[in-house]
């Protein structure tokens, strides 16, 4: 699911010896993030919120549409783009995978479980329901197929996210300022 806004430039954080400070650095912007999100649960009991959520849209899928019912398995955690969510693209599975943007789940926790899990979801269901138009090098993530199962579970039809991304670009400006430090320091 993509940010309404133009993507920002990522700076490519494999430099030698700055790994541990920009892991620092988004470990910072996590715990600012947890401090907004509901405050009764700790931060593996909201990823296990959006598990369940997830599972429950597969199960929702199976019962709709002739398709097994998909074990995602645990969702990955490391999406550090603008992007709220991201799926495996059908020609590359299975086995599928979604990525979840952290800091902006802890910061849109209703938003998020509604609508991100929802749309990923619909992707892999997309690739499950259709295995041979989504193998096609032209096939259209967002297209017909997609909009229907993403109507059918109950989420928007929209490619974009209207999320606050100010939060990630503060991440990667922290994180290119880490990196220009490191390369003054090392001339
Ligand atoms: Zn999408």
């Amino acid at each position: 699911m993509l940010a309404m806004t133009a993507s920002i430039p990522v700076i490519d954080p494999v430099v030698f010896g700055t790994q541990e400070e920009i892991q620092r650095i988004y470990q910072e912007e996590v715990d600012r993030a947890f401090k907004l999100a509901p405050e009764d649960k700790s931060i593996f009991q909201l990823r296990g919120d959006a598990n369940t959520r997830a599972e429950e849209l597969f199960k929702k899928a199976a019962e709709l549409y002739d398709i097994p019912e998909y074990d995602i398995g645990a969702l990955l955690w490391d999406l550090r783009d603008d992007r709220a969510g991201a799926a495996t693209a059908c020609r590359d599975g299975p086995p599928y995978e979604i990525t979840m943007n952290e800091i902006l789940f802890l910061r849109n926790y209703d938003d998020m479980m509604h609508q991100t899990i929802a749309h990923e979801v619909a992707h892999v269901v997309t690739c499950l329901r259709y295995p041979e138009l989504t193998a096609s090098a032209d096939f259209q993530a967002h297209g017909p197929s997609w909009q229907a199962i993403i109507h059918d579970l109950g989420g928007q039809v929209s490619q974009f996210h209207n999320l606050d991304i100010t939060p990630i670009n503060l991440y990667h400006l922290r994180v290119d300022v880490a990196l220009l430090t490191f390369i003054v320091e090392n001339q």
